[in-house]
Protein backbone atom coordinates (compact mmCIF):
# COMPACT_ATOMS: atom_id res chain seq x y z
CA UNK A 1 0.00 0.00 0.00
CA UNK A 2 1.22 3.21 -0.63
CA UNK A 3 1.50 5.95 2.00
CA UNK A 4 -0.84 9.61 0.49
CA UNK A 5 2.02 12.30 0.32
CA UNK A 6 1.66 14.58 2.60
CA UNK A 7 1.00 17.93 1.70
CA UNK A 8 2.12 20.82 3.65
CA UNK A 9 -0.16 24.11 3.48
CA UNK A 10 0.92 26.88 1.37
CA UNK A 11 2.62 29.80 3.72
CA UNK A 12 3.52 32.29 2.45
CA UNK A 13 5.11 34.04 5.83
CA UNK A 14 5.46 37.66 4.35
CA UNK A 15 1.45 38.22 3.43
CA UNK A 16 0.70 36.06 6.99
CA UNK A 17 2.91 38.91 8.82
CA UNK A 18 1.40 42.09 7.09
CA UNK A 19 -1.86 40.54 7.70
CA UNK A 20 -0.84 40.11 11.35
CA UNK A 21 0.21 43.91 11.88
CA UNK A 22 -2.70 44.83 10.40
CA UNK A 23 -4.88 43.14 12.54
CA UNK A 24 -2.57 44.07 15.78
CA UNK A 25 -3.47 47.93 14.87
CA UNK A 26 -7.04 47.50 15.00
CA UNK A 27 -7.15 45.72 17.90
CA UNK A 28 -5.13 47.95 20.04
CA UNK A 29 -7.40 51.13 18.30
CA UNK A 30 -10.30 49.01 19.48
CA UNK A 31 -9.17 48.97 22.80
CA UNK A 32 -8.43 52.60 22.77
CA UNK A 33 -4.72 52.04 23.34
CA UNK A 34 -1.99 54.19 21.21
CA UNK A 35 0.01 52.44 18.37
CA UNK A 36 3.40 52.96 19.93
CA UNK A 37 3.59 52.29 24.00
CA UNK A 38 4.20 48.89 25.75
CA UNK A 39 0.86 47.64 27.47
CA UNK A 40 -0.38 45.07 29.56
CA UNK A 41 -1.65 42.06 27.52
CA UNK A 42 -3.71 40.86 30.40
CA UNK A 43 -5.26 44.60 30.81
CA UNK A 44 -5.77 44.93 26.84
CA UNK A 45 -7.79 41.31 26.92
CA UNK A 46 -9.76 42.59 29.41
CA UNK A 47 -10.95 46.23 27.96
CA UNK A 48 -11.88 44.01 24.29
CA UNK A 49 -14.39 42.11 26.83
CA UNK A 50 -11.98 39.16 26.67
CA UNK A 51 -11.83 37.48 30.42
CA UNK A 52 -8.27 36.00 31.29
CA UNK A 53 -7.73 33.11 33.79
CA UNK A 54 -4.41 31.63 35.13
CA UNK A 55 -4.51 28.29 35.83
CA UNK A 56 -2.01 25.76 37.04
CA UNK A 57 -2.70 23.12 34.09
CA UNK A 58 0.01 21.84 32.19
CA UNK A 59 -0.09 23.57 29.28
CA UNK A 60 0.97 26.56 27.26
CA UNK A 61 -2.56 28.35 26.80
CA UNK A 62 -6.14 28.05 25.79
CA UNK A 63 -9.08 30.17 23.55
CA UNK A 64 -12.69 28.92 24.54
CA UNK A 65 -14.87 30.48 21.91
CA UNK A 66 -18.00 30.68 23.30
CA UNK A 67 -20.39 34.17 24.36
CA UNK A 68 -18.30 34.64 27.02
CA UNK A 69 -15.32 34.21 25.82
CA UNK A 70 -12.00 33.31 27.99
CA UNK A 71 -8.50 32.74 27.66
CA UNK A 72 -6.59 30.52 30.04
CA UNK A 73 -3.19 30.54 30.43
CA UNK A 74 -0.84 28.68 32.88
CA UNK A 75 0.86 29.85 35.64
CA UNK A 76 3.30 27.40 35.61
CA UNK A 77 5.22 28.98 32.99
CA UNK A 78 7.43 31.81 33.30
CA UNK A 79 5.31 35.56 32.92
CA UNK A 80 6.98 36.79 29.68
CA UNK A 81 5.71 33.03 28.29
CA UNK A 82 2.40 33.92 29.45
CA UNK A 83 2.49 37.60 28.47
CA UNK A 84 3.22 36.36 24.20
CA UNK A 85 1.01 33.50 24.75
CA UNK A 86 -1.97 35.62 25.58
CA UNK A 87 -1.52 37.91 22.63
CA UNK A 88 -1.46 34.58 20.89
CA UNK A 89 -4.77 33.52 22.23
CA UNK A 90 -6.00 36.76 21.89
CA UNK A 91 -4.77 36.63 18.01
CA UNK A 92 -6.74 33.41 17.89
CA UNK A 93 -9.79 35.32 19.32
CA UNK A 94 -9.33 38.38 16.83
CA UNK A 95 -9.29 36.06 13.81
CA UNK A 96 -12.24 33.75 14.79
CA UNK A 97 -10.88 30.82 14.99
CA UNK A 98 -12.61 28.16 17.22
CA UNK A 99 -11.35 27.29 20.77
CA UNK A 100 -8.34 25.76 20.76
CA UNK A 101 -5.40 24.11 23.29
CA UNK A 102 -1.57 25.14 22.72
CA UNK A 103 0.26 22.81 24.09
CA UNK A 104 3.56 23.78 25.99
CA UNK A 105 7.03 24.44 23.65
CA UNK A 106 9.84 25.90 23.89
CA UNK A 107 10.21 29.57 22.82
CA UNK A 108 12.15 28.99 19.48
CA UNK A 109 9.87 25.98 18.41
CA UNK A 110 6.74 27.95 18.82
CA UNK A 111 8.19 30.55 17.19
CA UNK A 112 8.95 28.38 14.60
CA UNK A 113 5.38 26.99 13.72
CA UNK A 114 4.49 25.34 10.47
CA UNK A 115 0.84 25.80 10.87
CA UNK A 116 -0.42 28.91 8.82
CA UNK A 117 -3.09 29.94 11.64
CA UNK A 118 -0.39 29.56 14.65
CA UNK A 119 2.28 31.54 12.55
CA UNK A 120 -0.64 34.27 12.08
CA UNK A 121 -0.90 34.36 15.66
CA UNK A 122 2.46 34.10 16.64
CA UNK A 123 2.96 37.50 14.69
CA UNK A 124 -0.13 39.15 15.69
CA UNK A 125 1.03 38.78 19.35
CA UNK A 126 4.42 40.06 18.50
CA UNK A 127 3.34 43.28 16.91
CA UNK A 128 0.45 43.70 19.57
CA UNK A 129 2.87 43.49 22.25
CA UNK A 130 5.90 45.43 20.15
CA UNK A 131 4.42 47.61 17.47
CA UNK A 132 7.14 48.50 15.33
CA UNK A 133 6.95 52.48 15.96
CA UNK A 134 7.84 52.11 19.85
CA UNK A 135 10.62 49.89 19.27
CA UNK A 136 12.15 51.93 17.11
CA UNK A 137 11.70 54.97 20.02
CA UNK A 138 12.74 52.72 22.19
CA UNK A 139 15.79 52.03 20.53
CA UNK A 140 16.64 55.76 19.66
CA UNK A 141 16.11 57.03 23.53
CA UNK A 142 18.73 54.36 24.60
CA UNK A 143 20.41 56.15 22.02
CA UNK A 144 21.11 52.65 20.09
CA UNK A 145 20.63 51.58 16.43
CA UNK A 146 18.59 48.52 16.23
CA UNK A 147 20.80 47.01 13.65
CA UNK A 148 23.70 47.30 16.10
CA UNK A 149 22.32 47.47 19.54
CA UNK A 150 24.23 45.18 22.51
CA UNK A 151 22.35 42.24 24.31
CA UNK A 152 22.13 44.62 27.51
CA UNK A 153 20.14 46.95 25.92
CA UNK A 154 17.55 44.89 24.09
CA UNK A 155 17.08 42.63 27.37
CA UNK A 156 16.21 46.43 28.92
CA UNK A 157 13.63 47.00 25.71
CA UNK A 158 12.47 43.33 25.89
CA UNK A 159 11.67 44.35 29.99
CA UNK A 160 10.30 47.19 29.06
CA UNK A 161 7.92 45.69 26.48
CA UNK A 162 7.30 42.70 28.77
CA UNK A 163 8.56 40.17 26.53
CA UNK A 164 11.65 37.46 26.56
CA UNK A 165 14.51 38.22 25.24
CA UNK A 166 14.67 36.01 22.19
CA UNK A 167 11.12 36.85 21.31
CA UNK A 168 12.41 40.18 21.05
CA UNK A 169 15.38 39.69 18.97
CA UNK A 170 13.38 36.91 17.03
CA UNK A 171 10.91 39.54 15.75
CA UNK A 172 13.02 42.66 14.90
CA UNK A 173 15.04 39.44 12.32
CA UNK A 174 12.35 37.60 11.02
CA UNK A 175 9.16 39.76 12.01
CA UNK A 176 10.36 42.95 10.68
CA UNK A 177 13.65 42.39 9.47
CA UNK A 178 15.66 45.78 11.38
CA UNK A 179 18.41 43.44 12.12
CA UNK A 180 20.08 40.58 9.78
CA UNK A 181 19.78 36.74 10.86
CA UNK A 182 23.61 36.65 11.44
CA UNK A 183 22.79 39.54 14.01
CA UNK A 184 20.18 37.62 15.34
CA UNK A 185 22.50 34.71 15.82
CA UNK A 186 24.94 36.71 17.29
CA UNK A 187 22.67 38.13 19.79
CA UNK A 188 20.93 34.53 20.94
CA UNK A 189 24.19 33.46 21.83
CA UNK A 190 23.49 35.35 25.20
CA UNK A 191 20.87 34.12 27.35
CA UNK A 192 18.89 35.47 30.06
CA UNK A 193 21.25 33.56 31.76
CA UNK A 194 24.17 35.06 30.75
CA UNK A 195 22.66 38.82 30.52
CA UNK A 196 22.08 37.87 34.53
CA UNK A 197 25.61 37.22 35.01
CA UNK A 198 26.81 39.87 33.32
CA UNK A 199 24.53 42.30 35.21
CA UNK A 200 24.56 40.86 38.58
CA UNK A 201 27.85 39.43 38.43
CA UNK A 202 25.94 35.58 39.18
CA UNK A 203 22.61 34.01 37.40
CA UNK A 204 20.50 33.06 40.65
CA UNK A 205 17.50 31.14 39.38
CA UNK A 206 14.79 33.84 40.01
CA UNK A 207 13.72 35.59 36.58
CA UNK A 208 15.04 39.49 36.13
CA UNK A 209 13.24 42.88 35.20
CA UNK A 210 15.83 45.51 34.34
CA UNK A 211 14.08 48.61 34.69
CA UNK A 212 16.56 51.05 33.08
CA UNK A 213 16.09 54.85 33.19
CA UNK A 214 13.89 55.27 30.16
CA UNK A 215 11.31 52.26 30.87
CA UNK A 216 8.34 53.99 29.50
CA UNK A 217 4.73 53.66 29.56
CA UNK A 218 3.31 50.58 31.54
CA UNK A 219 3.53 49.76 35.09
CA UNK A 220 6.40 47.50 35.76
CA UNK A 221 4.81 44.26 36.33
CA UNK A 222 6.03 41.20 38.07
CA UNK A 223 5.66 37.97 40.19
CA UNK A 224 6.53 37.71 44.08
CA UNK A 225 10.62 36.33 44.00
CA UNK A 226 11.14 38.33 40.73
CA UNK A 227 14.46 40.69 40.67
CA UNK A 228 14.55 44.26 39.31
CA UNK A 229 17.27 46.06 38.78
CA UNK A 230 16.48 49.74 39.13
CA UNK A 231 19.19 52.82 38.18
CA UNK A 232 21.22 53.40 40.74
CA UNK A 233 19.42 55.48 43.49
CA UNK A 234 15.81 55.08 42.17
CA UNK A 235 13.05 55.57 45.63
CA UNK A 236 10.84 53.03 46.41
CA UNK A 237 7.02 53.68 47.83
CA UNK A 238 5.63 50.95 49.13
CA UNK A 239 6.30 47.35 50.94
CA UNK A 240 6.04 45.73 47.46
CA UNK A 241 9.87 45.84 46.99
CA UNK A 242 12.92 44.97 49.28
CA UNK A 243 16.56 46.09 48.74
CA UNK A 244 18.91 43.09 48.10
CA UNK A 245 22.37 45.01 46.89
CA UNK A 246 24.08 48.32 45.56
CA UNK A 247 25.77 46.91 42.56
CA UNK A 248 27.88 48.80 39.73
CA UNK A 249 25.09 48.33 37.33
CA UNK A 250 21.98 49.60 39.59
CA UNK A 251 20.27 48.45 42.83
CA UNK A 252 19.37 45.17 42.89
CA UNK A 253 15.30 44.72 44.41
CA UNK A 254 13.12 41.69 45.15
CA UNK A 255 9.37 41.86 44.57
CA UNK A 256 8.34 40.20 48.25
CA UNK A 257 4.58 40.51 48.43
CA UNK A 258 1.40 41.07 45.83
CA UNK A 259 0.24 44.45 45.41
CA UNK A 260 0.79 47.97 44.37
CA UNK A 261 3.61 50.26 45.02
CA UNK A 262 5.23 52.89 43.38
CA UNK A 263 9.24 53.89 42.22
CA UNK A 264 10.95 57.00 40.96
CA UNK A 265 13.54 56.08 38.55
CA UNK A 266 14.75 59.11 38.38
CA UNK A 267 13.64 62.32 39.99
CA UNK A 268 10.23 62.70 38.87
CA UNK A 269 10.30 60.05 36.70
CA UNK A 270 7.46 58.20 38.39
CA UNK A 271 6.44 54.60 37.76
CA UNK A 272 3.72 51.96 39.49
CA UNK A 273 4.86 48.46 40.61
CA UNK A 274 2.34 45.82 40.25
CA UNK A 275 3.47 42.38 42.68
CA UNK A 276 1.12 39.28 41.66
CA UNK A 277 1.71 35.94 44.06
CA UNK A 278 3.80 33.78 42.08
CA UNK A 279 2.45 30.59 40.00
CA UNK A 280 -0.97 32.75 40.79
CA UNK A 281 -4.01 31.24 39.97
CA UNK A 282 -7.31 32.80 39.32
CA UNK A 283 -8.93 35.79 37.37
CA UNK A 284 -5.57 37.88 36.13
CA UNK A 285 -7.57 41.11 36.98
CA UNK A 286 -7.20 40.25 40.79
CA UNK A 287 -3.67 39.23 40.67
CA UNK A 288 -2.25 42.42 42.18
CA UNK A 289 -4.62 42.38 45.26
CA UNK A 290 -2.87 41.93 48.52
CA UNK A 291 -2.85 39.30 50.85
CA UNK A 292 -4.99 40.60 53.22
CA UNK A 293 -7.60 41.56 50.45
CA UNK A 294 -8.14 38.00 49.61
ZN1 LIG B 1 -2.51 28.53 18.97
Amino acid sequence: MNAAPIHRPFMDKRALVKQAMLASIKTRSRAGVDLINPICIFDLCDKLGLTVRFTDINMEGMYDRSSNPRIHLSSLRPLVRRVFTCGHELGHHEFGHGSTIDEMQEEAAALQTESPDEFLVNAFSAFTLMPTVGLRGAFAKRQQAMATTDDITMFAVASNFGVGYTTLVSHLAYGIEQITRERARQLLKSTPKSIKKQLLGDAPADPLVLVDQFWTARAIDVEVNTLLLLPTGAKIDGKVLKAQNALPTGDLYKAVRPGIGRVELTPGNFHFVRVASEKYVGLARYRHMEDDDV
